[in-house]
């Protein structure tokens, strides 16, 4: 008697659909994955990947490759005010201490080679575009002709036509009045910390990655759509007068390697996160503002929980109750915090500012507080 293996069509090789793809196969399912783009696609700077996601990588057996590809600097790390400040400050043994690892920072290409080198030969389509999914039938189409899977995983990105089709009456993504500039560096000359620093409705932030490399993120309130020749210009207007050394590091910027995205969430949490044979997973389920560092991070999370229900747990169902409620609670904190950030009312900003500041001389750890449900999260035992 021939046993026919469980077989998954995964839609979309990000770190969502690459990460799902990787938590399927050790369990024993034979996995596809169909990505439309012709190469996998590598814009997006530095990532951070926090302890709640290292501890998913671990399952899968890649969290010591990817704490390799990290900074582990000594240099402080924290919030500071724009005029550097501090509000909250940090190192990595408090981490460690309160979250059993730290948060590491590197390039997003060093995650998605990893998780790509990790997949058997074959796995991976590309440019292999889904037109359309029978989640009833469990059948996805391609220009290629239709196949048939026992699950599908729609990790098809923000915009996920996917969930559009399963769930037409879900109003989808929406601007979350934010704009996004994401750079890196190299051959940083000075030593920079991991800190981010909040002014007047804007975040920008300094993250060193492995080498003499940083990563530099900014954050501001902007109409979406707005858009200039020069970015670096832009970064320069907004945070040239800030606190030494963002100034010169972004003068030291390519103008052309400065990449920009106005961010989109889900505010409006989705029925289900399956349908049918149909999982939806990352972003496509939960796109949500950079603010928590948690996008990435929960769709590795979903990818080891969505393994586990579907071969030892209680199936599509178990992965939606696992998963809605946490990652809408970190999609809504993210927008809370973006919220507190981005602030634009002076005096409101000076209050914000003293109540961090009254908050951390009483409690020197409490800025941490808000992460512990997100840090301490543990994959599902492994059987
Ligand atoms: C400024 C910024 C900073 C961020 N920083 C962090 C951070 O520090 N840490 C963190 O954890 N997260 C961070 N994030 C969030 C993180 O980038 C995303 O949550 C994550 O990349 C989502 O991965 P995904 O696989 O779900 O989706 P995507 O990366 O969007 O992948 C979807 C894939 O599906 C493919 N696809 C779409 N439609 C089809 C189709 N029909 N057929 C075949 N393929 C298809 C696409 O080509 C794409 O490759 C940040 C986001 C932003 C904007």
């Amino acid at each position: 008697m021939v046993i026919r293996m469980a077989k998954a069509v995964v839609v979309g090789a990000g770190i969502g659909g690459l990460a799902a793809a990787l938590a399927l196969r050790s369990k024993g399912w034979g996995v596809e994955v169909y990505e439309r783009a012709a190469r996998l696609e590598k814009i997006g700077a530095g990532l951070a990947i926090a302890p709640n996601a290292l501890r998913s990588l671990d399952v899968l057996g890649l969290g010591d490759r990817v704490r390799e590809l990290a900074a582990f600097g000594e240099a402080s790390a924290g919030v500071c005010r724009h005029d550097g400040t501090w509000l909250v400050k940090t190192d990595q043994e408090a981490a460690k201490a309160r979250w059993g690892d730290v948060a590491v920072v590197l390039p997003r290409a060093g995650l998605l080679d990893t998780l790509a080198d990790g997949l058997e030969p074959g796995t991976l389509r590309l440019g292999t575009e889904v037109t359309s999914v029978d989640s009833d039938r469990g059948t996805v189409s391609t220009a290629a002709g239709e196949t048939e899977a026992d699950l599908i995983v729609a990790a098809d990105g923000v915009r996920s036509p996917i969930r559009t089709g399963l769930f037409p009456d879900h109003p989808g993504p929406v601007y979350a009045g934010e704009t996004a500039w994401r750079l890196l560096l190299n051959d940083v000359p000075m030593r920079v910390g991991g800190i981010e620093y909040w002014g007047r409705a804007g975040v920008i932030a300094t993250m060193p990655l492995a080498g003499d490399a940083l990563y530099m993120y900014a954050a501001a309130l902007a109409p979406a759509g707005e858009r200039s020749d020069d970015e670096r210009k832009v970064l320069l207007d907004k945070f040239g007068d800030w606190a030494h050394p963002l100034p010169e590091l972004l003068a030291s910027v390519e103008p052309e390697s400065v990449l920009r995205n106005d961010v989109y969430h889900i505010a409006t949490r989705l029925p289900a996160f399956h349908k049918g044979k149909v999982a939806i997973l990352g972003d496509a389920a939960h796109a949500m503002t950079p603010h928590l560092g948690q996008g990435a991070c929960q769709a590795i999370e979903d990818a080891v929980v969505l393994a586990h229900e579907v071969t030892h747990g209680d199936g599509l169902a178990g992965y939606t109750r696992a998963r809605l409620p946490r990652t809408m609670k970190i999609v809504k904190d993210s927008h809370s915090t973006m919220k507190l950030a981005l602030m634009r009312n002076r005096l409101a900003i000076a209050a914000r500012d003293t109540a961090i500041r009254a908050m951390t001389r009483i409690a020197p750890r409490a800025g941490l507080n808000r992460f512990d449900p997100v840090f301490s999260w543990k994959p599902p035992a492994s059987d």
